[in-house]
């Protein structure tokens, strides 16, 4: 019987949806090890996220309070601590730009192995994790052997887990070593172009490169607005500057996993389907019947974009 810690992640106050995707990862992991669920929650308002946190499945959530939000030596002596005196086989921690730079110090202070950017994980006697290589074109499954892991685990990979729990609440009393902190957080700054966060939309219209111009954009802008969908883009687009650069989805841009998710004028290169194969409908406008975007469509329209998508907008209008 072995345990499983999860830590969650809060930014400017919000949960983010990988906590939740966390919860659901861990519990199959602790079922397969016949052990619990531990979620840790670090700083922040943390009772009020340990009772967001209360979700079907986790058995004990343990909170940490020192300060408002994240800080990497905090953050780091905090979850050891934790899985000093937890001693779950395995740490499971967001694969995002805060659990990675944490995650590190985590299993270097453990003197436990790193897994990074989880796809899959099993247990069966040793803990196996799957991890995409080589942009997706290869798959590769490590297997530790060792008594504790760390691994961090990619967003949108597995459901979150959405029913109420019953979960013990612990006033976790970590103690932190005040001369370790040598970094503070001052602040919190959008990157250029972070007007809107399309990981969260339900509904997107992406467009690639075949839109040929920048003042083609229009046309689809006007799908997006009668249709209420976000606007996202292929990596040329942005690259162009003709979108900012947080509307790119793709290995280089973000992971998305809306309900809907519309590729209009692209090809369906690894390096952008990697960031939105595992959207619940794709729909694919496309005029070369061949393009690899039609590989993982559910719906397929084989035409000139510049066509079909007038006929979608006055049809929706
Ligand atoms: C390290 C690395 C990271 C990368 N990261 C990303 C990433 O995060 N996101 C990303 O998107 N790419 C990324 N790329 C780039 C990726 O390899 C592709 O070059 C890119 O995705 C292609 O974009 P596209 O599909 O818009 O353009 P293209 O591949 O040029 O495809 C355009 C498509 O439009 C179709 N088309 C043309 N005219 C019309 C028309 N009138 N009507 C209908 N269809 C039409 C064409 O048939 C074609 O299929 C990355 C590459 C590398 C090397």
């Amino acid at each position: 019987m072995s345990d499983t810690l999860v830590v969650a992640e809060h930014r400017r106050g919000e949960l983010e949806d990988i906590s939740y995707e966390l919860i659901t990862a861990g519990r199959e992991l602790a079922d397969a090890m016949d052990g619990d669920l531990h979620v840790a929650v670090i700083n922040g308002d943390v009772d009020s996220h340990a009772e967001q946190l209360d979700r079907d499945g986790v058995d004990t959530i343990h909170t940490v309070d020192y300060g408002k939000g994240f800080n990497h030596d905090v953050y780091t002596q905090a979850v050891t601590e934790l899985a000093d005196s937890l001693s779950p086989r395995t740490v499971l921690i967001p694969h995002t730009a805060t659990g990675m730079d944490y995650a590190p110090a985590v299993a270097n202070a453990l003197d436990n192995p790193l897994v990074t950017d989880a796809i899959d994980l099993q247990y069966d006697e040793e803990l196996t994790v799957a991890r995409e290589m080589y942009s997706s074109k290869l798959e590769s499954v490590i297997a530790t052997d060792s008594t504790q892991a760390v691994v961090t685990v990619r967003p949108a990979e597995w459901p979150p887990t959405e029913s109420d729990g019953s979960a013990a609440i612990d006033a976790f009393e970590a103690e932190i070593d005040e001369a370790a902190i040598t970094s503070t957080v001052t602040g919190f700054e959008e990157t250029v172009g972070g007007d809107i966060d399309i990981s969260e939309a339900d509904f997107i219209v992406s467009v690639g490169r075949g839109i040929e111009d920048e003042e083609n954009l229009e046309l689809i802008e006007r799908l997006c607005d009668v249709t209420g969908a976000t606007l996202a883009a292929s990596r040329p687009i942005c690259d162009n500057e003709w979108l900012s650069k947080g509307r790119q989805v793709g290995q280089s841009g973000k992971d998305v996993t809306p309900d809907v998710y519309v590729a209009i004028g692209i090809s369906g290169a690894v390096q952008h389907v990697s960031g939105m194969k595992n959207s619940e409908r794709i729909v694919a406008i496309n005029n070369d019947s061949t393009a690899p975007i039609f590989d993982i469509a559910d719906y397929g329209i084989v035409g000139d974009l510049f066509e079909v998508v007038p006929a979608l907008i006055e049809e929706v209008e």
